[in-house]
């Protein structure tokens, strides 16, 4: 046995064969060559699909039955970490612990110490990192997916700061990447070998498509003619693919397309509906009827049946999952998806269509993507053990060259995104609330590990932005200066950096928050942070503008906050979005229907559940504030308030969604029924629930279980 040799019990042996897994591939074999158990530091830049997942994996199984230390697996997403927890899910065979740990920032998860591996996102790790749980000296490894995500705006900052942190510990650091274009400066920052290998498990076969001569040139030197003329390129391309039985993924830049053209294909797709597994598809159809929205079910459920469908932020959970199943399945032929499909799940197709051009609202014109995002969407291409090889197309360049260039291009560098006032001044604040720093020179000395400073090799950018960041910490009284250069959080300091929010947003919420003001006024603050701001759904200008006269009335009555008092338009214009996106969530606290919502403010079920998550998020972090600085009343109408958020109900609500099986139509059923309460409710007869609508027996015989719980019974 290969897999022998480098010390790993037989049951983990066993368990790897069980997936197919009998040999290391040559992009593990390198891994394990420069030092994967031997405590180095490695940069593993390869490849989609290529088995990098598993690098990360051998170095914690190796790390917790040798060291018995902890090992982290660390990534960008929510949705990613509950994938991988599944993966690793199966490690429990071994006798592991594993754990996850998502959400709630506030919390310092002494129990996490317990596990031999813990996955996490980036933030939340950033989030321990300041509450500093005693388990943090026991890490032995840290493995960081999607490494590239160094060089995005958001979460770039966030990573380095962990990484800067984790580089003066004892822990090995794994860095897993796509394939990027300066590896060898990334490694060479967290002093770690490179595994830098061109290897793909499926061969990737890159193509373009020639608009004037009707055909796709291959690499390789293929060539394949298109017949079918049912509209633009993407539509042919995917109706020709499907007719000689080829999976198709799409990727489209724009939501509304990326649904105009499924529907299009589906007028074609009368041929090969016979095909389509009837017992798989009612399955799927079955599960999509949990979709929260009649809208999204509806469309849907018509695409499905003809084996298409889009795939997009606006999806809700559910109705993304039925579509990344059926995909899986083969049960759905073509699907059209946006880019953030790219960059969360593992959805690979056999023949992936890709755009080159992406209309910029900035510049209010079609410009062409990075190179980098281009090979991301590609790289989904082929199916490891199914397909001979991946075929990527692109389909919408002006010509052959321009699409060529794309194909070879050289992948730009990913460089530091630390140096903004934003990420500034959330890690200063943290470094000085955690005493990790109370100097300008020790607070220096952490950026020093940064990508930053291995780019410039200078801390003078740097610098002059923390003087800023610090000047408006001390005016916002979140930090105050006791001499000799020495600065230490307030009370105000150490909660906002507890609860993870922007500084900003909390010096902004305590600017213009009053007393007696309504839910409208509470909610606008929310949707005015920087918090709220950076996830926003998209709510377009024409509609936003449509609102500005409501706005200016509702301001002069004091029920939303005033406009800014500067003459910029555009910060005019963020109170009006802000306005618009406040009035939304008003509508789904107090129980609009979500597809009455979604029209209303043109967005999707998943973009109205991430708002209501982020502002349900922002306000119990801001009652923590308030209860801090000694305001209960308002800590307490926040607090309400996050609840209300969450669930999506009124104040009469609150009660009954406590119990598990009650969301916000079921509760409203039972309140216009007489039952107000779980006390109500307690002394109802289980027969007389079984009768309302929506409510089955498994559901109301866990309802009654729950109320013994409680002692109510
Ligand atoms: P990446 O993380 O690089 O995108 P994955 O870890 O998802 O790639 O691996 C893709 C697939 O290849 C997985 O299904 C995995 O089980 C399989 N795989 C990984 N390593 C090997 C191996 N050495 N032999 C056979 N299959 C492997």
């Amino acid at each position: 046995e290969k897999l022998l040799e480098y010390g790993f019990p037989r049951t983990y042996i066993e368990l790897l064969k069980n997936r197919g897994i009998t040999r290391l591939n040559p992009v593990q074999k390198s891994a394990v060559k420069k030092g994967l158990f031997n405590s180095m530091n490695l940069l593993v830049s390869a490849p989609t699909a290529s088995g990098k997942t598993l690098i990360g994996e051998m170095a914690l199984v190796h790390n917790t039955i040798n060291k018995d230390m902890i090992g982290l697996y660390l990534v960008p997403l929510r949705a990613l970490a509950s994938e991988k927890y599944d993966e690793f899910k199966e490690l429990e065979k071994l006798g592991l612990r594993i754990g996850i740990t998502t959400g709630d920032y506030e919390s310092p998860a002494e129990y996490l110490g317990r596990y031999n591996i813990v996955i996490a996102t980036y933030e939340r790790f950033d989030s321990l990192l300041r509450l500093k749980p005693k388990w943090l000296n026991r890490i032995g490894v840290v493995v960081i997916d999607e490494f590239h995500m160094i060089g995005d705006p958001e979460r770039g900052p966030i990573l380095e700061m962990i990484i800067a942190k984790m580089l003066s510990s004892q822990a090995q650091i794994i860095g897993l990447s796509a394939t990027i274009g300066n590896p060898d400066v990334l490694a060479g920052w967290i002093n770690a070998e490179l595994v830098d290998d061109p290897y793909r498990p499926v061969e990737l076969v890159e193509g373009v498509y020639d608009k004037k001569n009707h055909v796709i040139v291959f690499r390789d030197g293929r060539r394949e003619k298109i017949i079918h003329r049912i509209g633009g390129a993407a539509l042919n391309i995917s109706l020709q693919s499907i007719s000689s039985g080829i999976q198709v993924l799409v990727f489209v830049h724009n939501r509304r397309k990326a649904e105009e053209w499924a529907f299009k294909l589906s007028e074609h797709m009368g041929l090969f509906k016979h095909l389509i597994d009837k017992n798989k598809l009612s399955e799927i159809l079955e599960e999509l009827k949990e979709s929260p929205s009649r809208l999204e079910r509806e469309k849907l459920e018509y695409l499905i049946s003809r084996g298409v469908a889009f795939h997009h932020a606006g999806l809700s959970s559910v109705a993304r999952r039925v579509v990344e199943k059926g995909f899986r399945e083969r049960i759905i032929r073509a699907v059209f998806a946006t880019p953030t499909l790219a960059a969360g799940v593992n959805l690979p197709a056999r023949r992936v269509l890709v755009s080159i051009k992406r209309y910029s609202p900035m510049r209010r014109q079609t410009v062409n993507i990075a190179v980098y995002e281009y090979k991301q969407m590609a790289g989904r291409a082929g199916r490891p053990t199914y397909d001979p090889y991946g075929e990527a197309i692109i389909y919408d360049a002006s010509s052959l060259s321009e699409g060529l260039k794309f194909i070879h291009g050289k992948l730009e560098p990913i460089t530091s995104k630390l140096n903004n006032e934003r990420s500034l001044r959330i890690h200063v604040l943290a470094l000085i609330a955690s005493k990790d720093a109370n100097t300008l020179e020790e607070i220096i000395n952490v950026f020093k590990n940064t990508l930053f400073v291995a780019e410039y090799r200078d801390l003078a950018y740097l610098k002059s932005t923390i003087d800023i960041v610090l000047d408006d910490l001390l005016e916002w009284g979140m930090i105050e200066s006791i001499g000799n250069n020495k600065f230490i959080a307030t009370k105000l300091g150490l909660i906002t950096s507890i609860t993870y929010l922007d500084p900003l947003s909390v010096n902004r919420y305590l600017e213009n928050i009053k007393d007696n003001v309504g839910d409208l006024y509470y909610l606008m603050l929310i949707t005015q942070t920087p918090d709220y701001l950076r996830s926003k759904p998209y709510i377009s200008n024409k509609l936003v503008e449509l609102y500005e006269e409501e706005a200016l009335e509702l301001s002069d009555e004091d029920i939303i906050p005033e406009p800014p008092k500067t003459f910029e338009y555009y910060d005019y214009y963020v109170w009006l979005q802000s306005f618009v996106q406040a009035k939304m969530l008003h509508d789904w606290i107090n129980e609009i229907d979500e597809d009455e919502i979604a029209e209303k403010y043109g967005v999707g079920p998943g973009d109205i559940y991430s708002a209501r998550d982020t502002a349900s998020w922002i306000a119990s972090a801001l009652s923590r504030v308030e209860k801090v600085l000694g305001n209960t009343v308002r800590a307490n109408n926040l607090e309400k308030l996050s609840i209300r958020l969450e669930y999506g109900v009124k104040e009469d609500a609150l009660e009954l969604v406590e119990l598990q099986g009650i969301g916000r139509v079921r509760a409203r059923t039972l309140i216009k029924h007489g039952i107000k309460s779980l006390k109500d409710l307690a002394s109802t007869p289980p027969s007389k629930i079984e009768s309302l609508p929506g409510f089955g027996s498994r559901l109301v015989r866990s309802l009654y279980e729950q109320l013994r719980e409680k002692g109510l019974i």
